[in-house]
């Protein structure tokens, strides 16, 4: 039916890419993130995709070639199928089907429903390319509701000590998540402009989320749970000679080191992917009579085929001649 180059994921029936890094002519751009999403001249993706794309980044050429869930397109005797990945809004998953049989990409996806996100959904396919980001038996998230718990009472812990409770969280997506959640439960937020201009961009996808205040250095409430993106932002000064309690929110929280890697006290385990169970799930639930893999941990290679299942790490593959 088609063929998969590695690295460059291209399918050659249907002159489309998918996920490129490079600027193509015509590529479907499965969610938001900076790891995924490159301006194309023609990007293929869901409404909410192209908005958060919009505002995030400054590419006024570029088409965007809007695709709503499961409402399905021919395309050189191929159908084209968009469906929720539940990793952030707008991501989704893609279906490729022809005489010869079906394909579906992931893309980062999760399987948990959440209070932000469209829910995800699997379909069954013969050949299924997946991320496996937490591919390891040690990588079992708890329930989401003891998550959310747990980072609602460390913030009541802090604010109760007088001290300013801080979630790393990444701009798009997971901090929306934590806004739900915190400010769902009554707390009063405040969050960094980036993660600001992502929530308007929620709210105009339909996605209520809680009052919450935009940081500002001269009207910053010291009774307010801070949010703020991971990574290389440090603190704002105003609040380095605050009392803060930090957490960061993260699926690798569960790695041994990782608060030492964070700079920070606590981690929750509240991620956008899915964990090892949820990855093995998902193939019992698509029934694929092919696995291939990409984004994420080699070894899940070898436990799916422990469980009898034919996988392969795209990295071997040069290309790949699918059906
Ligand atoms: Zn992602």
């Amino acid at each position: 039916m088609f063929s998969l180059s590695q690295r460059s994921l291209y399918v050659e029936a249907l002159d489309l890419w998918i996920d490129s890094m490079r600027s193509q002519e015509r590529c479907f751009v499965s969610h938001g993130h900076s790891d995924h999403a490159r301006q194309h001249r023609t990007l293929i993706t869901t409404p909410n995709t192209a908005r958060i794309c919009r505002a995030r980044f400054a590419w006024d050429d570029a088409v965007f070639d809007e695709r709503a869930f499961n409402e399905p397109w021919e395309e050189r005797g191929h159908r084209l199928t968009l469906f929720s990945a539940g990793h952030i809004l707008g991501s989704a998953q893609l279906m490729i089907e022809g005489e010869l049989g079906s394909f579906v990409y992931t893309g980062d996806f999760k399987l948990r429903t959440s209070l932000t996100v469209e829910p995800p959904e699997v379909k069954r396919c013969d050949v299924l390319l997946m991320e496996c980001t937490y591919g390891r038996p040690q990588y079992v998230f708890p329930p989401y509701e003891e998550v959310a718990a747990q980072m609602i009472a460390f913030a009541h812990e802090a604010l109760e000590a007088d001290a300013i409770p801080v979630f790393f969280a990444y701009s798009l997506g997971k901090a929306q998540e934590a806004m739900a959640i915190l400010g769902g439960a009554g707390l009063p937020l405040t969050v960094h402009v980036a993660i600001d201009t992502l929530a308007h961009v929620y709210a105009a996808c339909s996605v209520a989320l809680p009052p919450y205040a935009r940081y500002d250095a001269e009207n910053f409430d010291t009774h307010s749970v801070l949010i703020w993106p991971p990574g290389g932002k440090a603190l704002p000064k105003p609040l380095r000679n605050k009392p803060v309690r930090t957490a960061v929110l993260t699926g690798w929280s569960l790695d041994r080191g990782a608060l030492f890697r964070y700079g920070t006290e606590r981690g929750f385990a509240l991620s956008d992917h899915a964990d090892y169970p949820a990855l093995l799930q998902y193939v019992e639930r698509a029934q694929p009579r092919k696995v291939l893999l990409n984004h994420g941990c080699r070894d899940f290679v070898y436990r799916l085929r422990a469980l009898g299942v034919d996988a392969e790490y795209m990295e071997d593959h040069a290309q790949l001649s699918l059906f």
